[in-house]
């Protein structure tokens, strides 16, 4: 310890020589002996890792081999002050061990030369020589020192790698010997001795920071692991939660799709089933493995299968279909169905499959099928009788018979029209009925677009002329095979309403053309786009299909009433009937003609400014 005042001594190793007794320690006398004590000092130093246990040894061990009063290690704080922290003493002196010392016991100046390397070594701490400051004197009295040695211990500033600048050292502490019962001249022996412990301390010391900075290392590694560790096994629970989740949503979606008297399936894009319902089972006798993953052609074989195929293509070209059919059961029954086929567009917006819905409607169809053989029976049995009564007024308006009052003939003349209206239904539902059940085929022939065309225009002429309309008729030369009077009773159908539904003065036109591409699904409303150059394309390209429109600048046809026009009795306006003189029959009969043919029908239509009816009609094949 140095006093506050002392000058402090530029010597690297100060023996001060006092009039002291020589000393009569038991010292190693060889270099060998010493060398063999310092690593005895030092193997027992490394039998431990822990600083304090390290220090504790170190202090011992001098004390007993220097036979020193009192050995101790005085650590320096960063704010100046100290206190020992480590010390053997002999029980007969005071123990200062934990004890605070002020910043004025250890002065920077001080610290800065021990820094550099400074020991000091007092044999006796009352010769003035020694220059011990006086502030110290009344601390050495206290603690009753006589002698002492002191040797820094440094800290390596930057030990760690990687080292870029050279070693800085500062000081960490000091490693003094205190000899209490008389002065005590140190042999250079001990404070070698001192020295090397010392610098063994600065090892420990950056073992024990690299030690320290290595656990942090490792606690931040292993804290790192742990957060990834729990965050996995979160997402393993997720995943369980999601699994479970799902199994549940599945079989929730079983459950109801096997509740339900349909047939429910997912197809994909290779027309296999990936997902159908109990009703499978029941209605094909075919257990669900056995139809997951297996191909519609398979699962409903060669007799069902072609009515279908169209219908899947349709629905994997992206298109809603909706069609009916008769399939057969595995008890050999057979049901009416109507399908719908939805189709499934990916995020990619690829068409990876459809929904199919089945539904039974073998009801519905015998129901229907009774109604309309009912009306079949009543129209037919009111035909005769109708026939006639239209007869005997048609005679009896002409006055033949007998001239009636002005009233008379008018409600006469009432009587005639509605009777006339009543016939023209008849026909039409016995018409309709013939062509519905089966009961007549269509005759086709060979004949040309232009010939209908001419046949129809002229039956309508008369009619069109009554309500001042002007028919366009643009023939073309087309092979046709096709029943010549059912298309003339189409086109006449559609020439009719396009004159009925047009005011005066306005023209009707009739066009044909041959189409390379099927027309696209009807859409509500929609105009073709297509360019004459896009026409002129088709054209060149073999026809596959000939498309025939009427076309009207009368008054169009709302966008919900497009598809329900085509159906039995519907109307845009059901005054239509009265005032028009219509029965609500005549687009279903075209369309029946239309399909039997293997065409399709359609309208395009705005509203206050016309419509275009348009059929196709394959094209002739010879
Ligand atoms: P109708 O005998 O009543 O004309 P249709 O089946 O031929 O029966 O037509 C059904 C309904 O469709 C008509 O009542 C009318 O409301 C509408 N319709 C048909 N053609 C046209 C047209 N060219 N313009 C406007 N509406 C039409």
């Amino acid at each position: 310890m140095t006093g506050k005042h002392a000058k402090p001594s530029k010597r690297k190793s100060t023996a001060i020589s006092t009039k002291v007794k020589q000393p009569t320690f038991p010292f190693p006398k060889s270099d060998q002996q010493r060398v063999e004590l310092f690593a005895e000092i030092t193997f027992k130093i490394r039998q431990s890792l822990q600083l304090k246990e390290i220090l504790r040894t170190i202090v011992t061990e001098i004390q007993q081999v220097l036979q020193a009063d009192r050995v101790l290690i005085y650590q320096v704080l960063p704010d100046g002050t100290g206190k020992p922290i480590s010390e053997a003493v002999l029980p007969e002196y005071t123990a200062i061990l934990g004890m605070e010392f002020p910043e004025e016991v250890f002065p920077t100046e001080y610290q800065q030369l021990y820094a550099k390397g400074r020991v000091r070594a007092v044999a006796d701490v009352q010769d003035p020589q020694a220059e011990v400051a006086g502030c110290l004197l009344e601390f050495v009295e206290q603690f009753e020192v006589k002698a002492k040695l002191i040797v820094p211990i440094l800290h390596s500033l930057n030990v760690h790698p990687p080292q870029t600048s050279p070693p800085q050292t500062a000081i960490w502490g000091l490693l003094i010997a205190h000899q209490c019962d008389q002065p005590r001249k140190w042999a250079d022996f001990e404070l070698e001795l001192m020295q090397q412990l010392a610098d063994q301390i600065s090892i420990a010391l950056a073992q024990g920071e690299l030690w320290g900075q290595l656990e942090t290392v490792v606690a931040e590694r292993t804290a790192e692991l742990q957060a990834v560790n729990s965050s996995l096994q979160q997402e393993i629970i997720d995943r369980q939660q999601i699994e479970i989740a799902l199994r549940q949503s599945e079989e929730q979606l079983r459950l109801i799709t096997n509740a339900l008297p349909v047939l429910i399936a997912y197809v994909d894009d290779q027309e296999c089933y990936q997902f159908n319902n109990q009703a499978y089972t029941d209605w094909l006798g075919k257990s669900l493995p056995k139809i997951h993953g297996v191909s519609m052609r398979e699962v409903w074989g060669e007799d069902c299968y072609p009515r279908m195929q169209p219908h899947i293509h349709q629905a994997l070209a992206g298109n809603v279909v909706t069609y009916e059919n008769e399939i057969q059961l595995h008890d050999g029954t057979t049901r009416s169905v109507s399908v719908n086929y939805i189709p499934h567009i990916d995020g990619d917006e690829r068409i990876s499959g459809f929904f199919a819905l089945t539904s039974d409607i073998s009801d519905r169809k015998a129901i229907e099928r009774m109604k309309d053989e009912f009306i079949s029976v009543v129209s037919h049995e009111l035909r005769t009788p109708l026939t006639s009564l239209h007869s005997a007024l048609k005679i009896l308006v002409t006055g033949r018979l007998g001239v009636l009052t002005k009233d008379g003939q008018q409600f006469l003349e009432i009587a005639d029209e509605n009777t006339e209206r009543l016939v023209r239904l008849v026909n039409s539902v016995l018409d309709l009925q013939r062509i519905v059940s089966g009961a007549v085929t269509m005759e086709k022939q060979a004949c040309t677009a232009t010939e209908l065309m001419i046949q129809a225009v002229d039956t309508m002429q008369a009619m069109a002329q009554q309500h001042e309309i002007t028919l366009v008729n643009q023939p073309l030369d087309i092979q046709l095979w096709v029943d010549a009077d059912y298309i003339v009773q189409a086109l006449t159908n559609l020439i009719s309403n396009a004159i009925k539904f047009s005011s005066p003065g306005g023209n009707v036109w009739l066009t044909v053309e041959p189409r390379a591409q099927p027309p696209a699904p009807p859409s509500k409303g929609r105009k073709s786009t297509k360019s004459k150059a896009a026409k002129v394309a088709e054209l060149g390209a073999v026809p596959i299909e000939i498309l025939f429109q009427v076309r009207d600048e009368g008054q169009g046809i709302p966008d919900n009433k497009l598809e329900t026009i085509f159906e039995r009795f519907q109307q845009v306006d059901s005054s239509d009937s009265r005032k028009k003189g219509g029965t609500g029959l005549g687009l279903t009969i075209c369309r029946k003609i239309i399909e039997q043919h293997g065409g399709k029908i359609w309208v395009d239509s705005t509203l206050g400014a016309g419509s275009t009816f348009s059929f196709t009609l394959p094209r002739h094949e010879k």
